[in-house]
């Protein structure tokens, strides 16, 4: 079995001022398996920043456990930010430092000693070799997105948390990084990432929580999570729906879009399909394209948040 590297047991975060108090953070077990990458949603208010502020050691929780890489955070905050590196959303590079120049320093602000460096090394990992050396203003944006995620990795954290690195990033780009993340993954990073690219986690993530109001709403993989999706839609495109005013059938819910198009809806547990079928060829239908929806983790994410 993998090692679990990050385990989060009964995690609550209150804050309090003088008028009230806010629970930004209720009860919160999970925890993160060696190798994984685990995706932490949830939609604005819902408690992420004050975990990654947590786990950071710039916010103090009011209660529960937090253990990574084998060390206790209330007995041992050090080694557990030693073995953690964060990627903040904010780009904040010093344009007047080269790539190069701004891993030593970071390297050195960690205590890592000139021999124990592995700078060249990080800069190859995120394809920024043949910039070592250029001033940090003539990057890209793609590339000092991927700066950042090297001036994490510099005191080697067996860890990577990326707060949502790619918002505000175009899609070409978005892909670019993803990539780097994943070649990160492959060489044995833990990665846990927070993003509003519901489509993204669906593509990069082996599981998910959801977090909504500081609780943690759902936790599983994101095969299972997308299981969840209980009805399938379909888009038919038919020779002519002119002479139809009414389409009726148990367990379908019928929408027509226009004249040649319409949107079905069923239960996909029903296996209802064939009867679709024969109901069409009755009333003299004839289906020329289907498409079919099975839903996306944006459906599982709006049930779960609805509220
Ligand atoms: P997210 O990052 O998921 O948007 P946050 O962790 O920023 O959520 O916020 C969770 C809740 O905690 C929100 O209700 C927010 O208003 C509250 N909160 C965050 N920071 C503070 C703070 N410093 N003082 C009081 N309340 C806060």
């Amino acid at each position: 079995m993998n090692k679990i590297v990050l385990s989060v047991e009964g995690l609550t975060k209150i804050y309090s001022n003088k008028q009230k108090q806010n629970k930004a953070l209720n009860d919160i077990t999970f925890s993160v398996k060696q190798g994984e990458v685990f995706g932490l949603l949830g939609p604005n208010g819902a408690g992420k920043t004050t975990f990654l502020s947590i786990l950071a050691g710039t916010v103090e929780k009011t209660q529960g456990k937090i253990n990574v890489w084998g060390f206790d955070l209330d007995k041992n905050p050090r080694q557990v930010r030693a073995s953690i590196g964060i990627v903040p959303q904010e780009v904040n590079l010093d344009a007047f430092f080269s790539p190069k120049s701004l891993l030593e320093l970071q390297a050195g602000l960690y205590g890592v000693t000139k021999k124990d460096r592995i700078t060249n090394i990080i800069l190859k990992m995120v394809s920024l070799e043949k910039q070592a050396n250029s001033y940090s203003r003539s990057l890209s944006g793609g590339m000092k997105r991927r700066l950042l995620i090297a001036k994490a990795m510099v005191h080697q954290p067996p860890v990577l948390i990326l707060d949502e690195p790619t918002a505000g990033v175009d899609v070409d780009l978005r892909k670019n990084l993803w990539s780097n993340v994943k070649e990160l993954n492959k060489e044995g990073v833990t990665i846990i990432l927070t993003t509003h690219y519901l489509f993204e986690a669906q593509e990069m993530c082996d599981r998910i929580a959801i977090i909504d109001k500081g609780n943690l709403v759902a936790l599983d993989t994101t095969k299972k999570l997308l299981e969840r999706i209980s009805t399938k839609k379909l888009v038919l495109k038919v020779d002519s729906l002119d002479n139809i005013k009414h389409l009726a059938i148990d367990g379908f819910k019928f929408e027509i879009i226009d004249d040649k198009t319409l949107s079905i809806m069923y239960e996909k547990s029903s296996n209802k399909f064939q009867l679709l079928l024969q109901y069409f060829n009755k009333i003299g239908i004839k289906i020329t394209d289907i498409h079919t929806d099975d839903g996306d983790l944006e459906d599982v994410f709006v049930e779960l948040t609805k509220n």
